[in-house]
């Protein structure tokens, strides 16, 4: 009887993640959040839970997040539970998922199930987690559980985008109202109290122009950027030798040795040049700067500034620097009430310890939580080395999913 209810749970949980990925929400462009939105409204109103469609003012999202590779309504879904309980929580994740890219071995929003695992764009990161939220909520309407928290649920737009997500206009527009907010985005390595924050650069190495047959007559950007390259390696290694007090995964700490999370700086773009016979009189180049919870987005990026300036006075290069920050670092308290309920639920559901933990990357949580000072953690549904999200045949394990539902159920019950 237990196996079937198990198989019954498990069929529910599958056909959710199916649906939720057959609906392309990726971005650029995010064409489909009505859609999806209008596809969970009623799951939701099933559940017992009063919906609000709330759409990103048009004039905010021109203002703080519009680009030309952007298109469609940007709907984020607000789903609440009035339970009778004294406390209450937000439960958020992003609806939004990074295009699929190259190189699937199998359709990646129309999911395949091969040896255990989902495969399709989103299982992981971070669909996996609104299908098992809904499993969780179905099971305790099954099962007459009664919830320890009144429920807020917000399932919103363009975290993958960065920038002003749905999420950070959630927090300004004062619909983060929970004692507590439960982050669903990230991984299940460990429960996370800690991100990077998140600063993207551009700078343009400036030469001259010139027929490539003479080509003393002119001055070559692209020589000339690798050598900026090179001059920003001494700022590299003194950043990347700072560390926070944020401990990292074990899994991070196995692959580096690492025992917290540090910054990172990275060229990652590089662009320039017209034709193979000109001499380039301009080289871009592109890159993002990590910063730990302890650095301040303004120390990073005169940090950065000064750096540029020292390398144009004695390489006597011209070079103009864009600093473009993204979302703020996070830290919340590691020993906070709302980390230890977290840890217990996941440590019983997982039945493996789980070890809180900071990651290296940055989530728009960081943004909100800034905001509304909310106690927070966050928790995801897969294993990031063996979920490859944003990746090439993104999957995750079906166990994982289920493990994570009876943390849900836990965590809420
Ligand atoms: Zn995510």
């Amino acid at each position: 009887m237990e196996e079937r209810e198990d198989l019954e749970k498990d069929e529910y949980l599958i056909a959710c993640l199916r649906e939720l990925v057959k609906i392309p929400t990726y971005v650029p462009p995010g064409e489909n959040y009505g859609k999806i939105v209008d596809w969970l409204i009623p799951v939701f109103d099933d559940l017992g839970f009063e919906c609000e469609r709330i759409e990103m003012p048009k004039d905010v999202y021109e203002a703080r997040q519009k680009s030309a590779e952007l298109s469609g309504e940007r709907v984020n879904l607000l789903a609440t539970k009035d339970c009778g309980a004294k406390e209450s929580v937000d439960i958020y994740t992003h609806l939004d998922v990074v295009p699929a890219g190259e190189g699937w071995s199998t359709p990646p929003f129309d999911p395949v199930i091969k040896d255990g695992r989902i495969y399709g764009r989103g299982v992981a990161d971070s669909k996996g987690s609104v299908a098992s939220l809904l499993t969780a909520l179905r099971e305790m309407k099954e099962q007459d559980l009664k919830s320890k928290y009144n429920l807020r649920v917000a399932l919103t737009t363009d975290e993958e985008l960065g920038l002003y997500s749905g999420l950070c206009f959630f927090a300004d527009y004062g619909l983060l109202k929970g004692d507590y907010l439960l982050c669903m985005d990230g991984d299940n390595e460990g429960v996370c109290i800690a991100t990077n924050g998140v600063m993207n650069w551009e700078m343009t190495v400036y030469g001259k122009s010139a027929h490539s047959s003479i080509p003393f007559s002119g001055v070559n950007a692209i020589e000339k950027a690798m050598l900026v390259i090179s001059e920003l390696n001494g700022l590299k290694r003194q950043i990347e030798s700072r560390e926070s007090k944020a401990p990292c995964g074990p899994i991070m700490r196995e692959l580096t040795g690492q025992e917290h999370i540090k910054p990172v700086f990275n060229v990652t773009m590089i662009s320039g040049g017209i034709k193979e016979n000109v001499i380039p009189p301009s080289c871009t180049l592109r890159g993002d700067r990590r910063y730990i919870p302890e650095e301040k987005v303004e120390e990073v990026i005169t940090e950065l500034e000064d750096a540029v300036e020292k390398i144009k006075a004695t390489q006597g290069i011209g070079i103009e620097l864009h600093c473009k920050p993204g979302f703020p670092p996070m830290f919340a308290e590691q020993s906070g009430e709302w980390t230890k309920r977290v840890q217990d639920a996941v440590s019983d559901a997982f039945g493996v310890y789980k070890p809180i933990i900071g990651v290296q990357g940055g989530l728009d949580v960081a943004y909100a939580v800034q905001r509304t000072n909310q106690p927070v953690c966050a928790f995801g549904v897969g294993c990031f080395v063996d979920c490859n999200p944003h990746g090439a045949d993104e999957n995750v394990a079906i166990s994982d999913l289920e493990n994570y539902v009876r943390f849900l159920v836990g965590l809420l019950t």
